[in-house]
Order: C-alpha cells, then structure tokens, then sequence
C-alpha cells in the first residue's frame, strides 16, 4: 500500500509513519514529489495495518496498490523518474522522462583494439553510453563466451577517456561484485530476465540496471521483475524492450512497439528500445529504432561494428559506422518532436 502524507508534512510524521512500517515488518520506501511525499509499504501482504497508519499525524490517505508490482507503478510515482548513468570520471547521461540517450558499442568485447575504434566511432556519431559485454549469453557453449574481467578492464580505460559511462550485461550472481566497482550500468540480459536473485543482487548495488525484457514475457512479467530490483533499494531501473517470440520467422524477434505506451502508462520508469537484438539484421535496425523512438522510447540501445564479417557475436546485425551516424540524425529530429532532449557526447568529436 501506499501511504499519501499531507502537502507539507514535517519531516518528523514522515519519520513517525516510516518507523511504524517498519516496526509492523515492512519495508518503507519514500517517493518525494513536488509537494507529497508518498511512502511505499512493501512487504508481505496483509502485514501492515492499515487504519493505524491512516490515524497518524500527518498522513493524508492510505491507499491499497492494486497492482502486482508496486514500486514500479504509476501509484507509487506519478512523473516519470528520471535514471542518471555514470559518475565519478565519466559526465552522468540522464535517462527517463524529457532526457532520451543512445547506447552503442559492438556487442562482445573481442579485444582492446576493436573496442577504442568502435567505441571512437559510436562517441564521434553521438552515442553518450558505451556498451559492450564482457561476459556473453550464447546458445551453443562452444560459441565464444566473451574475454572476461579484462575485458571490462579495458572498457573501463576507455569510458574513461572518451567520457562515456558504460553498460555491461552481468550473467551471474557470482560476477556481481567484482563488476560493481567497474560499470556505470548493470545490463540485465534478456534470457536472465527472471533470475531472481540475480535482480536481487544487482538490486542491492548502487548502479543502475538495464532490464531487458524476457523473450518471452509480459509486460506485467517484465515489471514484476524491474519490481525484485526497486524492493532492495536500488531506484535505477531503465526498462529495454528487444523483441519476443512470435510466429514471425522473417526476423529474429519482433520487436513489441506496444509494450512502449502500455510499460509508460503502467511505470514511470524510463524504457529505451534494442532493435539490434529483435532484426538480427542491419538492414532492419534503423527503422525499427526509429519506429521505438517514435512511439515514445528514452532511446535505444544499438550495436556497431566497423568490420561485422570478423565478429565474434552479432556480426549480421551490426550497424557500419555511417549507418550509425546517419540512425542517429534521424533519432534527434523524432526526439526533437516529441519534446525530449537527446543526450550530446561530452568529449569533442574526434578527440
Ligand atoms: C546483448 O545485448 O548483447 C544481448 C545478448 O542482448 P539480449 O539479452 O537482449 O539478447
Ligand atoms: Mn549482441
């Protein structure tokens, strides 16, 4: 449920109907807007009594959250959250509500050298965050499994250099810790959606998370899922749709432009699309980006590479560089019209 403070309520009510939750077993999460302060009561229902919170000092109403997932939904956080990526050396991107960005990078770090021309390419076109997966979901265990460690190492140096915060899919709970103090964003992969302790774990970091939706799962599921992440404490969810199983066999998954309108009227978190992943093919990429950006995405996640024939992971569907630079004129003129900024490369072209 969710508890509806009064316009302007001292501090010390919020605290008094914080301390109560937690004294009746629940957790207590606070949602600050502009003139309510919303306190989420998450734990197992039934828990928490109702009227004794409605008759403390302060509290306006005591509302029951209907849906399944609470802290993701719209009850709990009527605007949209705005996610901010990055820290420390590297410029925060914001993410969610008027800011939309781009992700780019190849889709496997293959070594040091492909990672600075790709990533040089993806910055100087206008990506803001660099990707690319050190440790890779494949579906035969005798396709090449990513570099490991060092190659997030090498990621690292150069988010560092080119100013770019980086987003790294992390496939197990056991690689969590030594990953956290690397990346700016924990990628959540498709095919480990539902690993709920993993969600678990990356929830207890203080990283934002990329959370792709499940191959073949529902909206409701895929918010059930951003919803393991929220409970621990980590507020920093960015939800991506990259394509489910349908009938369709002309391409590798389709890309669900639905789930973009429903997942923003259900959650305020921020949603970016991957059509990289759902064409399987460059061709298609672009059209489908720009069809996510259209229907109301945050931006995209996509992967480039200069020489795709010598990929390791994802060659087919690799943008080239111009094909990438030219993708992202487009996505500048539909952020434009659709009233959001897109997110500039903080480093200078070229340097
Ligand atoms: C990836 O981003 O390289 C990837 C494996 O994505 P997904 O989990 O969406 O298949
Ligand atoms: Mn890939």
């Amino acid at each position: 449920m969710i508890i509806v403070m009064a316009a302007n309520a001292p501090q010390a009510s919020i605290d008094r109907v914080v301390s109560e939750i937690e004294r009746m077993g629940s957790r207590a999460h606070l949602s600050r807007g502009q003139f309510h302060t919303i306190i989420g009561a998450i734990g197992e229902e039934g828990a928490v009594d109702h009227n004794h919170l409605a008759s403390l000092d302060g509290v306006e109403k005591v509302v029951p959250i209907m849906k399944p997932y609470k802290l993701a939904s719209r009850e709990f956080h009527e605007d949209d959250s705005v996610v901010e990526v990055g820290s420390g050396k590297v410029p925060t991107v914001r993410v969610g509500g008027k800011h939309a960005m781009c992700i780019a990078g190849p889709c496997a770090v293959e070594n040091e050298k492909m990672l600075w021309t790709i990533a040089r390419h993806v910055r100087d076109g206008g990506a803001t965050v660099l990707r690319g997966g050190v440790y890779k979901p494949r579906t035969s265990p005798y396709s090449f499994q990513g570099v490991g460690l060092e190659a997030l190492r090498w990621m690292r140096a150069c988010g560092d250099e080119l100013g770019m915060p980086i987003c790294v899919e992390v496939m197990d709970t056991r690689q969590v810790e030594s990953m956290e103090p690397f990346v700016d964003c924990f990628q959540i992969g498709a095919r480990n959606m539902q690993n709920f302790d993993l969600l678990r774990e990356v929830g207890k970091t203080t990283k934002p998370v990329l959370l792709k939706r499940g191959l073949s799962a529902s909206v409701k599921e895929w918010l059930m899922s951003a919803e393991y992440v929220l409970s621990m404490g980590n507020r920093g969810v960015i939800l991506c749709e990259r394509g489910i199983k349908t009938f369709e066999d002309s391409i590798r998954y389709s890309l669900d432009i639905t789930s973009i309108p429903v997942a923003k009227q259900w959650t305020h978190l921020p949603m970016i699309v991957d059509p990289s992943h759902a064409a399987g093919k460059r061709d298609w990429v672009n059209a489908l980006a720009l069809g996510g950006m259209a229907a109301g995405a945050h931006g995209v996640i996509v992967e480039v590479h200069y020489n795709p024939c010598e990929a390791q992971c994802d060659g087919p569907q690799a943008l080239l560089p111009e094909m990438f630079r030219e993708l992202m004129g487009q996505l500048r003129q539909i952020a434009a019209v659709s009233n959001k900024e897109f997110a500039e490369p903080a480093v200078p072209v070229g340097a």
